[in-house]
């Protein structure tokens, strides 16, 4: 049993995490701002004896005392971190100082919630870990993504000067029950919109590509690599290989709740990759992990979820 600080708790993979590590028989201590993350999501886990919440900013410093530590603190939706891009960089460049010097004086393991957003556009297809993106550094998604890459730069250096035990997941889109329904992520708006019977919202020409992780998967991979053993740092991908058309993602959402919705296509975002699909066999060789929900299982879960939030 170990004391494990959850920062970002409160949100959509964290709430998750948080009821992994408790059904594990571990003291959680979820740690979050509310900015993106609910009570609602954690309510069910309230009443556990070994949980507890911090409301509390990690752009600030933190005293507490833990044996691990997930760093999931930041909005993760384009809507969510364009809100106040410059809080964004500091979530994810003073987030990681404070939890990496909160790690240092505890020698505590870490684990970074990285993102497939570090390879930007991708030229190199799928993405293995030693390709080192194409991200623009000036746009309205470099809050995220430049954020996010000097968060993993921090935790090498922490690594390679103060010799922590860091440990770094790249996350590819991932889905499931407690998505946000309108933070404007694809697999929740189409869902929303389906369920609504309102129009399904298709950026651009709708064939670029996205792979998704059901958020089981997710957890089950991040659990390993925090107790994978103490040299394998990666960076590591996590997602899910099948990848799809956002077409395709739109007529098996249609398909699947039987929705009469029409597709309507609107502009794509500035900076929207084309095509996004992970190379997972360094996880596979390490973590001996691989996902165990397809896409269609995942998303009738994740309809189920949704039902009940939308009320359809
Ligand atoms: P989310 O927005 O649901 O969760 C983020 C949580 O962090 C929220 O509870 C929010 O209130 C909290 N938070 C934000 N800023 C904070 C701050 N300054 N101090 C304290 N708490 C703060 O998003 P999510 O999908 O659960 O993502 C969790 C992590 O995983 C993020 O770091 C995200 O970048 C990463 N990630 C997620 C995905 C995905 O597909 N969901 C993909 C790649 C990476
Ligand atoms: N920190 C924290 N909790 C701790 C220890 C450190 O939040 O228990 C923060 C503190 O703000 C500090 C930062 O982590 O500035 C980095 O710590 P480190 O020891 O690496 O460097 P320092 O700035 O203390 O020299
Ligand atoms: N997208 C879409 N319709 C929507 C929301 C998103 O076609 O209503 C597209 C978006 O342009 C992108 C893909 O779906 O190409 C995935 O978007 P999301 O915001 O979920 O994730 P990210 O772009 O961060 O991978």
């Amino acid at each position: 049993m170990k004391k494990i600080l959850v920062t970002g708790g409160a949100g959509f993979l964290g709430s998750h995490l948080c009821e992994r590590l408790l059904s594990e028989g571990h003291d959680v201590l979820c740690v979050d701002n509310y900015f993106t993350g609910t009570k609602q999501n954690i309510l069910h886990l309230i009443n556990r004896p070994m949980f507890e919440v911090l409301r509390h900013d990690v752009t600030f410093p933190l005293y507490v005392e833990v044996d691990q530590i997930y760093n999931l603190a930041c909005p993760a939706s384009p809507i969510h971190y364009q809100y106040d891009p410059v809080q964004t960089t500091k979530t994810s460049v003073h987030g990681a100082i404070n939890m990496l010097g909160l790690a240092k004086r505890l020698n505590a393991r870490i684990l970074q919630a990285s993102t497939s957003e570090v390879y930007g556009d991708p030229e190199v297809h799928p993405q293995p870990e030693k390709y080192w993106g194409r991200v623009n550094p000036v746009g309205v998604r470099s809050c995220y993504d430049e954020g996010k890459r000097c968060a993993e730069t921090l935790f090498f250096d922490y690594w390679r000067q103060h010799q922590l035990e860091i440990k770094v997941v790249r996350i590819f889109n991932t889905f499931g029950p407690r998505m946000h329904p309108n933070d404007g992520r694809v697999v929740s708006n189409f869902i929303v919109q389906a369920l609504k019977g309102d129009d399904i919202t298709i950026y651009g020409d709708g064939l670029q590509t996205r792979s998704f992780c059901y958020v089981d998967d997710l957890i089950n991979a991040m659990v390993a690599m925090m107790n994978t053993r103490k040299d394998f740092t990666g960076p590591v991908n996590i997602g899910n290989p099948g990848e799809f058309t956002m077409l395709e993602l739109a007529e098996t959402i249609l398909s699947l709740t039987g929705s009469k919705s029409k597709l309507i296509y609107k502009d794509l975002p500035s900076d929207d990759p084309k095509q996004r699909r992970p190379d997972i066999s360094l996880a596979q060789k390490e973590l001996d992990w691989k996902p165990q929900v397809c896409l269609e299982d995942g998303l009738k879960e994740t309809i189920n979820y949704f039902s009940r939030i939308v009320g359809a």
